[in-house]
């Protein structure tokens, strides 16, 4: 496969390379210790909504004229219309984007917003609601968060149980929501959020019951707790709902048909080429530490050969990434919805980051254990990323949900009864 630029691509790619250089804030620095992301770094701007609003001005006021940098380019939603605050790049030049983003190391912006709930409300909003809710996420002024989840409904999205009832007619009523919400991503930092609600409770098949709302975070009866993980960080929360009142002009799509709409959102999920690059920087500067005078210490003679060998195949590993991220961008580009070339990327990103995060603790044996980056050597990127990439076999759909969709629908295997 050659994945050469065109000299449009490589023209482009300039482009965004003299905008980082000229226009990301310096004083904007991520604070490590207040790590929100659960990628080696930014991948998907978990940082960039809790520095918009925190007490620090240096960094709540890089994060927005970052944002404000991003906005006038269009390239907080690169891929939507113009008329609503995007682009209109195409899937390969919004590839190059993000792969130039995460080479620099700046962060991206509004992500939930831009990249799940945008081409959702494109796709089945109504005008009014694009017209209002669209160009806000593109000028990085109002974040989002995703309720999807719940206690019971996880892998089982379509057994949730948050119910929502109508009084009214279906265009001007109301819903009054009742129900809870768990591992929402950045939550108690988001402005609205889209939630999935059971309206009706006897449907069979269940997902023909769900329906797809917008609800303001500051709705009375909306309460938000933050959950924090192994790490000592709160990256995501759950949310209670009690007689919430959401105008039925808030519904995406008809009642109980929510599920489909749920589901393009979750078909948007990227071809995941910022992990990739992550994974190369933090790889390539593991190999860097260790050839260096204070890295070499690390190296006992006993099991060299073996963290030599590691090395090699997580190299390879993050070159087959990159392919299959290329792979999946090209079949978007060429018209086609990833099907279950998405699980594929997914579960093999997954995995690798588990994989290179145990190759790079074992690199420094006991020192692997220091949290404190200063302290650690190589900032104790490794150590941290150990405790990230727990989640990451869960958070964009479970390892074996994954390998039952590659099975079924790209092997054709039979299912189980
Ligand atoms: C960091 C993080 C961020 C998240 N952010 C969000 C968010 O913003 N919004 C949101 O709505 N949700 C979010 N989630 C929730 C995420 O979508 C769920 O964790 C995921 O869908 C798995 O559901 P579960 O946790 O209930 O696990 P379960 O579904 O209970 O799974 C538990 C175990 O059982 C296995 N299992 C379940 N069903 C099967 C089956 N049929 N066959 C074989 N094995 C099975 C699973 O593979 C897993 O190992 C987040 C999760 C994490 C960890």
């Amino acid at each position: 496969m050659n994945w050469a630029d065109t000299p449009e691509q490589a023209a482009f790619r300039e482009e965004v390379r003299a905008f980082v250089r000229d226009r990301f804030p310096r004083a904007y620095a991520p604070d490590p210790e207040a790590e929100q992301s659960l990628e080696p770094e930014d991948v998907w701007g978990y940082n960039w909504p809790v520095d918009r609003l925190c007490d620090d001005p240096a960094r709540r006021d890089g994060a927005r004229a970052w944002a404000a940098a991003l906005a006038g380019r269009g390239w907080i939603a690169p891929h939507w219309p113009a008329e609503y605050g995007g682009a209109g790049l195409s899937v390969l030049e919004e590839f190059i984007l993000q792969e130039e983003m995460m080479r620099a190391r700046v962060p991206t912006v509004n992500g939930i917003g831009a990249f799940l709930l945008g081409p959702t409300l494109l796709e089945h909003g109504t005008d009014e609601q694009r017209a209002a809710h669209l160009p806000p996420i593109a000028r990085g002024e109002v974040t989002w968060a995703q309720g999807f989840s719940e206690p019971g409904a996880g892998s089982d999205l379509a057994s949730l149980r948050t119910r929502a009832v109508r009084e009214g007619d279906e265009a001007t009523g109301t819903y009054t929501v009742d129900g809870q919400k768990v591992w929402t991503s950045l939550g108690q930092y988001a402005d609205w959020l889209f939630v999935l609600v059971r309206t009706d409770p006897g449907a069979s098949p269940p997902h023909r019951g769900i329906t797809f709302l917008l609800v303001d975070a500051a709705s009375p009866g909306v309460t938000i707790r933050p959950i924090t993980d192994l790490r000592g960080a709160a990256p995501f929360c759950e949310i209670f709902f009690e007689g919430v009142r959401v105008p039925a002009a808030n519904r995406v799509g008809e009642e109980n048909r929510g599920w489909y709409v749920a589901m393009t959102a979750l078909s948007f999920e990227r071809a995941g080429i910022g992990a990739t690059v992550k994974y190369e920087q933090a790889l390539s500067e593991l190999v860097g530490y260790l050839r260096s005078d204070e890295g070499r210490g690390f190296l006992r003679d006993d099991t060299r050969a073996a963290l030599r060998q590691e090395i090699a195949r997580r190299h390879t590993e993050i070159r087959v990434q990159y392919n299959l991220a290329r792979y999946t961008v090209s079949r978007q580009a060429a018209g086609a919805v990833p099907g279950y070339e998405a699980s594929v990327n997914q579960l093999f990103g997954a995995e690798l980051h588990q994989r290179l995060a145990s190759t790079g603790a074992s690199a420094f044996g006991r020192n692997a254990q220091l949290w404190q980056r200063r302290d650690a050597p190589l900032g104790a990127v490794f150590t941290h990323m150990s405790r990230d990439s727990v989640a990451s076999t869960f958070l964009g759909g479970a390892a074996e949900i994954q390998r039952d969709v590659i099975a079924t629908r790209g092997l054709n295997l039979p299912r189980s009864r």
